[in-house]
């Protein structure tokens, strides 16, 4: 193995684990602290012609508040859709920098804001966009296919942008044409993709903290006191976990199993933030997250330290005063950028894979 794709830098590897463990949360509240927050927020939403554009991984409070002022919890995909045909002048998008850099690049038009801009991405920080450049030079022959979770920079040198909900369906189409596959940035995806479509494909090897950190082991123990339980799995998981799993889908794909599935007990190898929408998908099921490595001393314990630095508090700031929280894009980048962003949203809305009916 030759290429920078299958060098992962130690000192890379460090600075991603030192920044997991400076993100700041913010701090707890009391339940009249919050109310308080919620109220001055939603007053500045309809003031500021705003809308939420929210992840499933962030603090349920931000969810539910999405779910209360006509805003949309959601995967990568159909946040990115939904925020470019909502009518508002005002993007707050919660979750991770990325997300708000996809809401920039397809409506330049808009304010975008987002609670915290230093809310980072593992497959981010680990693709940098001149390490990246430099691989796909090196194989000029191949298709650039990019995962969402990565820089704007990164996305202006795809050909595709793909999530995890239409990664599968995109590659599988490229096959068809014949086209080779360069992919980025995550192998755990990037081998399930390619195990799943019997595609050519080189993979980077980047890896998100929270999947990697899974651990097959330890379900295999959780098992066993659970014998009934279904597993399911994200497929940034590891290939031993993936193994083992009852279902294997992007978020909006594991809510949908999780309402489908016969079982009264699911294990579940994803974020645990996806816990609010998914027990609203399947009332009365007993939902547990899946084991990590290390059990009990892990680094991230299923919950991504970056989406955790989004909280009532930051967002209110943010909205109050948007010095600091305005996503801003290089106009160039956005125009590169854009065009793979909206060859995968014309796909998935022709395969049907994204629904969103904004209100305007
Ligand atoms: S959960 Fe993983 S892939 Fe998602 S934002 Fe966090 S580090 Fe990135």
């Amino acid at each position: 193995m030759n290429d920078l794709s299958t060098q992962i830098p130690r000192l890379r590897e460090a600075v991603i684990q030192r920044l997991v463990a400076q993100a700041p949360q913010p701090a707890p509240l009391t339940t009249s602290e919050a109310d308080a927050l919620v109220t001055r927020i939603k007053a500045l939403l309809k003031a500021k012609d705003a809308v939420l554009v929210v992840h499933f991984y962030v603090d349920a409070a931000l969810q539910k508040l999405a779910e209360e002022t006509g805003g949309r919890v959601s995967d990568s995909l159909d946040m990115a859709d939904f925020g470019s045909r909502h009518a508002a002048k005002t993007l707050v998008v919660i979750g991770v920098r990325f997300m708000g850099e996809t809401a920039k690049i397809l409506s330049p038009e808009k304010t975008v804001l987002m609670p915290t801009l230093q809310a980072e991405c593992s497959l981010d920080l680990g693709c940098p966009a001149e390490d990246f450049a430099a691989f796909c030079d090196q194989h000029p022959d191949r298709t650039v296919v990019v995962y969402a979770n990565t820089s704007a920079a990164v996305k202006a040198r795809a050909d595709w942008i793909v999530t995890s909900s239409n990664a599968l369906k995109i590659v599988s189409h490229l096959k068809e044409q014949g086209e080779k596959i360069l992919w980025a940035p995550d192998r755990h995806l990037g081998r399930y993709i390619q195990e799943q479509t019997g595609a050519d494909m080189l993979l980077w090897q980047g890896e998100c903290v929270v999947h990697d950190e899974f651990s097959a082991e330890g379900l295999r123990e959780l098992l066993r006191e659970h014998p009934d339980a279904e597993v399911l799995v994200h497929p940034e998981s590891p290939k031993a976990v993936v193994q083992m799993a009852h279902a294997v889908g992007s978020t909006s794909q594991l809510i949908k199993a999780a309402s489908e599935s016969k079982a009264d007990t699911l294990i579940v190898a994803t974020d645990r933030g996806i816990f609010y929408k998914m027990q609203q998908a399947a009332p009365g099921k007993k939902l547990i997250a899946a084991p990590t490595l290390n059990r009990g001393t892990c680094n991230v314990c299923a919950h991504c330290p970056w989406m955790a630095m989004n909280g009532l508090q930051n967002l209110l700031a943010a909205l109050e005063n948007p010095q600091g929280h305005e996503v801003e894009v290089d106009t160039a980048i956005i125009e590169r950028a854009r065009l793979p962003i909206e060859r995968m949203l014309a796909f998935s809305r022709g395969q049907g894979l994204v629904t969103a009916q904004p209100k305007d």
